[in-house]
């Protein structure tokens, strides 16, 4: 992937594994089990600039683009995959919806201190019966004089609880839905009429918290309104291209971990007087596991390459979000089957990444989604 990689991608690479290595890989059963990211760990990643990695340099960020991203969330991604979900919803969800349709004056305000991680974002769109149907969402918007109130329920928003700012998608015109009846406003969490739920205990992702958010007569003034209204729809789904290429990204990351851990074990790991990985069904194993590996990486960057280039890359990054969340079950799936009884352990990771995996298949729209705006793509063209 030389082509693909400036030199600065490299350095950030290097810098990531570092960190990854030795401040996360050694506390991340820690925070699996505390249910929570240490602080200090969060300031650590603020001090090496990681939250404004694919934010542009005017505005703080290190203008790494979504290559330089993809990095990031890939590296993060050998060690915690909850730290790397909340590294990712608060910059390729929350902060670049702002960088994607602000204007001048919101990316002067937001852009600055989202990079710097002086403060948190984050991106609600989903609401209990607005999921995969996102248009169907009812939170509503109504204009009083400069302000727009808000009211609405939105469900499992990661990050609510550490963002100070919201991008809240809610029905200006709930009979136009997705066309000209959604849009999306810079909701800072001070806002009067702003409430953050619990957290949901679950599977997997234990330490990265999406509870709900409650909007009750939220008032937002008429400046935070996030690209024009009606079109919030455009907003959310534009950005979730950016993320869905990520997410891609970060199953390389956790892939290349437990295939490392594997191709070690299977080294040492002695049956029948042979080390396991001379046995050909071990063997068969890794080598799905290499495949799938390169192809996810031959289909990540590629896409992340073309959006960096202003391409259009809705199909692609669908099927990236598609097969990498697949291909990423696959392969940790065979690392404890490669492991035996000790991949089952949780003196080993292998159970953590597991079941923090099994959700990606899920957010950022389902993968039965994915497939669905595949297909509607090539319908529409007529051909490949
Ligand atoms: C841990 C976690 C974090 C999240 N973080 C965020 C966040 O930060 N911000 C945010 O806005 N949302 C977030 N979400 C919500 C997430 O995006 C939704 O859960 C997801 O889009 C699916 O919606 P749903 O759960 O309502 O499932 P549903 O839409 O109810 O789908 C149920 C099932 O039906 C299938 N299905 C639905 N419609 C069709 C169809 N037309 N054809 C075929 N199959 C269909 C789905 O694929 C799925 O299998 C998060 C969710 C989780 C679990």
């Amino acid at each position: 992937m030389d082509f693909i990689f400036k030199e600065e991608h490299k350095m950030l690479r290097e810098m990531v594994r570092e960190f990854v290595d030795k401040e996360i890989k050694p506390i991340a059963r820690k925070i699996d089990d505390d249910m929570k990211i240490p602080p200090e760990l969060l300031q650590k990643a603020k001090e090496l600039g990681l939250f404004g990695v694919a934010l542009p340099q005017e505005y703080g960020g290190a203008g790494m683009g979504e290559v330089g991203y993809c990095v990031l969330l890939e590296e993060l991604s050998h060690g915690c995959n909850s730290f790397a979900g909340v590294i990712g919803a608060h910059q390729g969800l929350g902060s670049m919806a702002i960088n994607i349709a602000g204007t001048k004056q919101q990316k002067d305000k937001y852009l600055p201190i989202l990079s710097a991680g002086e403060k948190m974002a984050c991106y609600a769109l989903s609401e209990p019966n607005a999921g995969s149907d996102a248009q169907n969402l009812q939170t509503t918007a109504e204009k009083k004089g400069d302000r727009w109130i808000l009211n609405g329920q939105k469900v499992w928003i990661t990050n609510a609880d550490l963002a100070d700012i919201l991008i809240v998608y809610a029905a200006n015109d709930k009979n136009l839905k997705a066309y000209g009846g959604i849009t999306a406003f810079i909701v800072e969490k001070g806002f009067k009429g702003v409430k953050i739920g619990s957290n949901d205990d679950k599977m997997g992702l234990k330490a990265m918290h999406s509870p709900e958010v409650f909007l009750e007569d939220c008032e937002v003034p008429d400046e935070n309104v996030l690209g024009n209204v009606g079109e919030g729809f455009k907003v959310a789904m534009y950005t979730l291209n950016v993320g869905r290429i990520s997410l891609g990204a970060a199953c390389i990351g956790t892939s290349k971990e437990v295939t490392d851990l594997s191709i070690k074990y299977s080294q040492q790991r002695v049956t029948f007087n042979t080390p396991i990985i001379n046995h050909q069904a071990i063997q068969f194993m890794l080598a799905e596991m290499a495949s799938l590996i390169y192809i996810m990486e031959s289909i990540v960057y590629r896409t992340a390459y073309m959006f960096d280039h202003e391409q259009k890359v809705h199909r692609e990054a669908a099927i990236v979000k598609s097969y990498c969340t697949e291909a990423v079950s696959k392969v940790i799936d065979h690392a404890i089957q490669i492991h035996g009884g000790m991949g089952y352990m949780k003196e080993l990771p292998l159970e953590r990444f597991y079941r923090d995996a099994r959700v990606n298949r899920i957010f950022e729209g389902t993968n039965e989604i994915q497939k669905i705006l595949i297909a509607r793509d090539l319908a529409k063209k007529g051909c490949y």
